[in-house]
């Protein structure tokens, strides 16, 4: 939305972004809400689009995530990663995926929020947090519900295109929601070109990191088979330091592709441009040796080179390693984790001594903190993943 002359606003459509209409002031909060009508607890959030609150809704008096949409580089209205994400949010609904509610409204104009279910936790802050790692029950029960909301984006031809830990969020019940569409995309056959730079590096698939621009479900799969290596080792499987050292990364797990398992392979800009150090071992069994020949398997078909090969979202829920044991625990049975985020400004102010100043930083300081969080994951509090 932008201010064109007082009495006139620009409103950009959500079906077609470059079209603009045109609407009185009288009109321009449409049908939403004021934001005033939510109190802002506190800030749980904040990624490259926008800084997200936890939030009361002062008339359902329901706890809701609020998320703020960014405005700064934007000039001219909504940025278009927002349309994107409202547009695509407001058409899906599934368990597994973050529920839209509503969109509020700011007295000013750029003042737009995205009014959300609120998750308790994000994976990544909790994997920074927690002290013991997933088992493998609870790693299974949280990649079953991944790939469940992943299969229903796919199948409404929508590709993420940055599935990471910090977007996948959780329940107080367990139940895993995937965030954050603001870099999603419908897509549809036969699929077309798109901007190259997506997905952060350490769940780049190799397709793009190779320079394809062409994007297909399978790079959200990629990611999952990151994120399956992250849960199960409880850090990053391929940290990459830049785009290079990324690759390296893969290959040194994966081995290097060539044009026999990957067709195509060297046509893509980055073989064209580079040689890669032959590495003809997969190492994902000396990676994983405790790993059931079932889980390898599962693994390995998401980490298939050939993206047009890559298992789907719905096949993989089909795994033998799901239905073998340990099985996965219901959501409902998954552990409750302390809320890091809400108590970070309460560490916080602990930290800085001024334990005593808040009542609730002091109910909380009454509480044994130490259990909750030894000195390590006090300071793991202070660093957040983005
Ligand atoms: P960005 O595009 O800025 O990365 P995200 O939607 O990923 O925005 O939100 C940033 C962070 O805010 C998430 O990593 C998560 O910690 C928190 N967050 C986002 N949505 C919710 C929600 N619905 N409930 C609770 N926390 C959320
Ligand atoms: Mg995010």
């Amino acid at each position: 939305m932008s201010r064109d002359t007082d009495e006139v606003v620009c409103l950009h459509s959500f079906e077609y972004v470059d079209h603009v209409i045109k609407i009185s002031q009288s009109d321009i909060l449409g049908n939403c809400r004021s934001v005033a009508e939510f109190e802002k607890l506190n800030r749980v959030g904040e990624g490259t689009y926008g800084v997200v609150y936890r939030a009361r809704d002062t008339v359902s008096k329901k706890i809701v995530a609020l998320k703020k949409v960014r405005m700064d580089k934007e000039k001219d209205g909504l940025p278009i990663s927002s349309l994107r994400e409202i547009k695509l949010l407001l058409h899906i609904s599934h368990p597994n995926i973050v529920r839209l509610k509503e969109i509020a409204v700011g007295r000013k104009l750029e003042n737009v929020f995205l009014v959300m279910e609120y998750c308790y936790q994000d994976i990544a802050s909790l994997l920074d947090n927690m002290s013991t790692p997933f088992s493998e029950a609870q790693v299974k029960c949280l990649m079953k519900q991944l790939l469940s909301g992943l299969e229903h984006l796919h199948f409404k031809y929508i590709i993420h295109r940055d599935l990471k830990v910090s977007n996948l969020l959780l329940t107080d019940k367990g139940i895993l929601k995937i965030g954050d569409f603001g870099l999603a995309r419908k897509f549809g056959y036969p699929y077309k070109p798109m901007t190259p730079v997506v997905v952060t590096l350490w769940y780049r698939a190799p397709e793009l990191l190779l320079g394809s621009r062409i994007q297909t479900t399978s790079i959200d799969i990629w990611a999952v088979g990151c994120i399956f290596g992250e849960l199960l080792s409880h850090k990053p499987l391929l940290p990459g330091k830049s785009e290079l050292n990324q690759l390296q990364l893969t290959i040194d797990l994966l081995g290097t592709p060539n044009d026999k398992i990957w067709p195509g392979y060297s046509e893509l800009p980055g073989p064209k441009n580079f040689t890669f150090r032959h590495q003809p071992y997969n190492n994902l069994r000396h990676k994983f040796p405790w790993l059931s020949d079932a889980g390898i398997t599962l693994l390995q078909q998401l980490f298939t080179y050939d993206p047009s090969r890559r298992i789907s979202a719905q096949v993989s829920l089909k795994s033998s390693y799901f239905k073998e044991k340990p099985l996965p625990v219901d959501p409902d049975m998954m552990p409750t984790f302390p809320e890091h985020r809400n108590f970070k400004e309460l560490q916080d102010d602990f930290l800085h001594a001024h334990v005593g100043k808040s009542a609730v930083a002091k109910r909380h300081a009454e509480e044994p903190i130490g259990t909750f969080f030894g000195s390590e994951e006090i300071k793991g509090l202070l660093k957040r993943r983005k």
